[in-house]
This record gives C-alpha cells, structure tokens and sequence, in this order.
C-alpha cells in the first residue's frame, strides 16, 4: 500500500485530519478537487465560525491557532435568543468556567489557510489537488481510490471529507437523512453606528430569523434566513439598500449599516449519516453529520471526530483501517453528535413554525428560560463544549 491514509475532501474538517496525524510520520494523501492556489490562499466564504473553547485548545494543538491573526479573532461574550416582539431574551453566558466569553469568532477563509499552512509544511503529507475521485473501492486488504487522471492510490483507511453531500459516503453505500429545508441564509457583513458589546443576537421574526455575530469593532456578521423563494430578491439588492434593509429587519438595534463584504448565499440542508464507518473507510465533517448552522455546531463537531479518530489512531501501532478501531470511532462520534443533531433540529423545527400554537410555545420558552438561570448554564457550558 502506498498511504496509510487518503483523505478525500481538503476542507477544514480533512486537513485537521491531516495535520493531526502528521506527527506520526506515515503516509498520509489528501485529495481535493480545488487547486492548489485556492486552497492555499481561500477567498472569504461569509461564513464566521464561533469557536468553543475545546476547537481553539484543539487548533493550538495542531498548530494553526496561532497562524490567525489576533486581529481577527473577535471574541463572543454572550449570546441571545430573542422571539418576534417579545420584551423576553434568552441570555447565555459563560458564567466563571469561560474566562469570560463563550468562544471566537473567525472567518471560515483563515480557519482552512491556517490548516493549509499547517499541512503545507509537512513532508508525510501529499497534498492533491486539482484532482477528483473517479472510483473508490474498499475489502479487508485495502481502500483503492483511481483518481480522474488515473493515479490509483492504495491505503489502510479511506477518509470521506467532502462536504455533506458526500460522494465517498455514497460509494461507500452508505444512506444519510437530507433534510432540504426549503430556506436559504444570506451572510453578509456589516458596519454599523451602535456597539454590540461583543453579543450575539438570534432573533426569530415572524417569516425571518435574523441573527448577528459581533466581530471586532463595529462591525457584525449578518445571518438573514428566508424562504428559498426570497432571498435571490435579497442577494440581488445594491449595497447600500441591502444594509437598509439588513438594519429595518434587526429592528434598528445598532442603527444604520453598511455592507462591507457579502453577500453570499447557502441554502438549508441538513443531514446525518446512518454509519460513520465502513469497511476500512470513515466519515469525518459535514460527510458524516451536516448541522443546521443556529447552534453554530458543524465544525466544532467536526473538529471533535478528528480528535476522537486521531487519538484512536494515536493508541495503535498496527492497521489504523482495523474494524476494532472503526467501531470504536462510530460508537463515540454518535454519541457526541445524535444528541445535538436532535436538539438543533427541534429548536429550528419549533422557531420556523409560523403556527399560533408555536409562537406561544416559544414565547413561554423564552418566559421559562429567563428564570431559570441554571438552565441557561447548562445550554452555555453545552454551547462551550464541543
Ligand atoms: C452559513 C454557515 C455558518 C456556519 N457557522 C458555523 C459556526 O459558527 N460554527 C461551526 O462549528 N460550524 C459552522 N458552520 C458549519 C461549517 O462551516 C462546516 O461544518 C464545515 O465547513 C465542514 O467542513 P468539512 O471540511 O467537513 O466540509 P466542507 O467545508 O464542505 O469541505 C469539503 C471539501 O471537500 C472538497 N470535495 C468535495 N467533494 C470532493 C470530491 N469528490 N473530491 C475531492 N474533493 C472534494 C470540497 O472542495 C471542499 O474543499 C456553518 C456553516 C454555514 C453554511
């Protein structure tokens, strides 16, 4: 066999893989179908990514927390849930535990230039890009993955890392729930008069959800969610009435915005994997399990199957594709990540709802919730932890 592994996916979630099992010397190949340049240096994506205090340990492990820039790190204090017209905020905080904030945000484009530069540097690691997977086998001998120019790379374990609706995941023959949820977010970047005190907003409006991720300074990133329907009308608004209008839906709570970058446009999917593991082959990332982005979970997870599969790997010195090794990796990945799914599923299922019953349900939440501080512990330490 030529690698010990071949990552298939140069994403964030594949080149952490890749840069934590670097140390260990052997072969290992990423196969990503963007070029070398794009990934090298990735253009903003409008994505911010709130990290948890366990990513950024992680990251510094890996040595590509401190390849981003201090300067655009912007920290998240608290976090609050608001419902239509209601005075009732849900407020997280990080109490004592968090050396007072609940994580980082960071631009998803410096996240995967920091990884890349991680794994650039890495002698063990083959870095292939430009190149897409035309046919992907695996038996108990080996994983065998002929590229579209007709290389054929042999390896112990095959790792899926392409995205959430992974082609290595069907292949591999395994079925996944995809829920296309018929709405879009548009991101886009703004600055705007007031301070958002390093707080960020999910506001549930009747027809939209709004939220606002507070980055350094005055600025934020805007998270406008609509109906497929709407939001190509939205994306195609000139800068400055975009703004006005991002400022009219968040009720004008920090005044008047300008568009500095975006917008960009994602539609809603989720899904999860029936398996994570297969015959000498695992699912990693939004391969495995795509998260709705509100609980601001799909990287974080995915970092956290990258320790769990690494440190599995960690502890053996023979077949890292061994079945012994897989299950243990499935077994401990669904357990951190079902519940999750699950609860993030229920909160978007009960704010999309537009129904009377539903609005009330979210308003006696909301009334619930503020009173109940330890509660609200609880979902931050939660929100803290993956
Ligand atoms: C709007 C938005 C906001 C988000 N906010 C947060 C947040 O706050 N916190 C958080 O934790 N997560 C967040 N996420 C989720 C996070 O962005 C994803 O979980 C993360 O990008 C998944 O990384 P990945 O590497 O698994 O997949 P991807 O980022 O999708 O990367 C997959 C890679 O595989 C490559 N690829 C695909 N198919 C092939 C193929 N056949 N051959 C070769 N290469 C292939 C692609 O080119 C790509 O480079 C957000 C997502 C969205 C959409």
């Amino acid at each position: 066999m030529d690698h010990d592994c071949i990552i298939v996916g140069g994403g964030p979630v594949g080149l952490a893989l890749a840069a934590a099992l670097a140390p260990t010397g052997r072969r290992i190949a990423v196969v990503e179908r963007q070029d070398r340049s794009t990934l090298a240096d990735p253009q903003e994506d409008g994505r911010y990514i709130a990290l948890t205090h366990r990513s950024i340990a992680f990251l510094s492990q890996l040595g590509a927390w401190d390849r981003i820039d201090p300067a655009q790190r912007s920290p998240l204090r608290e976090a609050q849930v608001l419902n239509g017209t209601s005075p009732f905020a849900l407020q997280f905080d990080p109490g004592a535990a968090g050396e007072g904030w609940l994580g980082q945000l960071v631009s998803n484009h410096l996240i995967r230039r920091a990884l890349f530069d991680v794994v650039a540097g890495q002698p063990n690691v083959e870095l292939l890009t430009g190149a897409s997977v035309e046919q992907l086998a695996t038996d108990r001998r080996a994983a065998r993955v002929t590229l579209a120019d007709g290389r054929l790379l042999t390896g112990q374990l095959l790792v899926g890392a392409d995205s959430r609706f992974s082609t290595v995941r069907e292949a591999l023959g395994i079925v996944a729930q995809v829920n296309r949820l018929g709405r879009s977010m548009l991101l886009a970047r703004v600055a705007h008069e007031g301070e958002h005190h390093a707080v960020a907003t999910e506001w549930f409006g009747h027809g939209h959800t709004i939220a606002m991720l507070p980055l350094t300074g005055r600025r934020s990133s805007a998270v406008v969610t609509l109906p497929d329907g709407e939001v190509a009308a939205m994306a195609a608004l000139p800068p400055a009435e975009l703004g006005a209008q991002i400022a009219q839906l968040y009720g004008h709570r920090l005044g008047a915005m300008t568009v500095e970058a975006g917008p960009h446009v994602y539609p809603l999917a989720t899904t999860y994997a029936a398996h994570f593991a297969a015959t000498r082959a695992a699912l990693l990332g939004d391969a495995a399990v795509g998260m709705h982005p509100v609980t601001a979970h799909g990287f974080n997870l995915g970092l956290q199957g990258v320790a769990t599969l690494s440190g599995l790997i960690g502890q053996t010195r023979g077949d890292w594709g061994s079945s012994l090794l897989l299950r243990r990796f499935e077994a401990a990945h669904r357990l951190a990540t079902r519940p999750l799914y699950e609860a993030t599923n229920l909160l978007v299922g009960l704010y999309a709802d537009e129904s009377l019953p539903a609005r009330l349900a979210r308003h006696a939440t909301l009334r619930v919730g503020a009173r109940l501080p330890l509660a609200r512990r609880a979902v931050a330490r939660m929100l803290m932890q993956p």
